[in-house]
């Protein structure tokens, strides 16, 4: 049987574990990454890319609830939708779920994701500029549209919210909105522009910098499955995989929504439960969004990504194949429709289904596991894993490296569940 010897060993190539990789390989560390199918694909190619530091408050928030089966009355619609299971996983998952939608929670989980969302932020346009990444990446905010004035006037609480954080933002009325976005269809009464958000393509980005680590030495492993580890004494001797064992100074867990799964014979708690979405890319339109939108009341977002255009939407709880339900793709463009002007027959190029590794209090987990001294668990970002990418990189880094971290990590633990 093979053996191999790493330094750091990152198991999955996502968002997460490439972004590791890069931030390890610039301290000055080794890096493997291995993964169970090809890199940077994953969860992290087909999603709508939007790097999004105004998004502070969590998926368990009050009212989110009642909401979300009010939606389900309407299935074609519905932005949501979930499998029922007896599971008991996936039970404990709902209802950790439903007691963390409070007030406390949204208040614990917002100086965790400001920091990591500013801190990525700046990383990736660090990143992009250093490294001279040609991946659409632009600067232009992220610009929510609203059709009625109960979602607008919503969109105006948050705003008010974000700004109280340091978040930039314009409420834009009827006029100022049209005049900012000319794709707007009139039904559109107003908007919220976070003008710190940025966006890109999220493939051309993640190829360019499993790339960039290959040439800065990290050895990858593809079509490569973890499928156990050995254990003593408090320390992982090594990670088996089908390409023989490895055997690591420090180990990375960074597998999205599988993690549970990879995880199983460490016996840790990692509620993380996938959450499946679509996304549908096409040729440009004749007329092209000039922003990256979030369309309020539908929960769908848009993105203009050089020659192509790219919705997505639609969260499933707990499914966790990714195969492409036509129903829901028809529904992601008719909501698309009632927004912005695109055109009549549309040249489709790609569908494409995610799973978003979602923990039930909304944040990430990020960090150094109790049971095993070696191993760094850095999973569970949800709708938020691309955005959060370079700043848990370096987080991760500063973890490995036994370093003070740029935040405090606490909220983010994984012994807190
Ligand atoms: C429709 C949709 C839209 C989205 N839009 C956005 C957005 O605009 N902005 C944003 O920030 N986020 C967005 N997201 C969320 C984002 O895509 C995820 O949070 C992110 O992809 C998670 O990255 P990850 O690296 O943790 O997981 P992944 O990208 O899924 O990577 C995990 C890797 O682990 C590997 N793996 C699995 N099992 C094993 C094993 N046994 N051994 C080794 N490797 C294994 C997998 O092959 C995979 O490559 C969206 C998600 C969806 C579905």
């Amino acid at each position: 049987m093979t053996l191999h010897k790493a330094d750091v060993l990152i198991i999955g190539g996502g968002s997460i574990g490439l972004n590791c990789a890069y931030y390890l390989l610039k301290s000055g560390r080794k890096a493997t990454v291995v993964d169970s199918n090809e890199v940077a694909q994953g969860s992290s190619a087909g999603n709508a890319g939007h790097i999004v530091p105004s998004h502070i408050i969590p998926l368990a928030v009050p009212g989110i609830v009642p909401t979300a089966l009010k939606w389900m009355l309407d299935p074609k619609n519905s932005p949501f939708g979930m499998k029922v299971s007896l599971d008991p996983k996936y039970i404990s998952w709902l209802l950790q779920f439903v007691m963390a939608c409070n007030e406390s929670n949204v208040q614990r989980a917002i100086p965790p994701l400001n920091s990591l969302g500013q801190l990525s932020a700046k990383n990736f346009a660090q990143l992009i500029a250093e490294e001279k990444f040609d991946c659409h990446y632009q600067e232009k905010g992220l610009l929510f549209l609203y059709k009625t004035e109960d979602a607008f006037a919503g969109g105006k609480h948050e705003a008010d919210l974000m700004r109280k954080h340091g978040i930039p933002v314009d409420v834009l009325d009827k006029p100022a909105l049209h005049d900012r976005e000319p794709a707007a269809r009139d039904e559109v009464l107003g908007g919220v522009h976070f003008t710190g958000d940025s966006h890109l393509n999220p493939a051309l980005f993640l190829k360019l910098l499993a790339d960039r680590v290959r040439s800065m030495g990290a050895e990858i492993f593809e079509n490569t499955p973890v499928t156990g580890f050995d254990v003593a004494d408090g320390n992982i001797r090594a990670v088996k995989t089908g390409a023989g064992d490895f055997e690591a100074d420090q180990i990375v867990l960074a597998a999205g929504a599988w993690t549970p799964a990879v995880a199983h014979d460490l016996r840790l708690n990692i509620p993380v439960q996938s959450a499946r979405g679509y996304s549908l890319t096409m040729s440009a339109t004749k007329v092209m969004p000039r922003h990256a939108l979030l369309l309020g009341e539908r929960r769908v977002a848009v993105s203009p990504m050089g020659d192509v255009l790219r919705f997505t939407g639609r969260l499933e709880l707990s499914n966790v194949d990714t195969t492409v339900n036509a129903k829901h793709i028809a529904g992601i463009e008719r909501a698309v429709r009632e927004y912005i002007h695109v055109d009549e027959k549309l040249d489709i190029r790609e569908t494409w289904a995610g799973l978003r590794p979602t923990t039930p209090d909304g944040m990430p987990i990020i960090g150094r596991s109790p049971r095993y001294r070696n191993l760094i668990v850095a999973t569970g970002h949800a709708m938020l894993g691309l955005s959060l990418g370079p700043g848990t990189g370096q987080v991760v880094t500063e973890l490995v490296n036994d370093r003070e971290t740029t935040f405090d990590l606490s909220p983010l633990r994984v012994e807190r569940f």
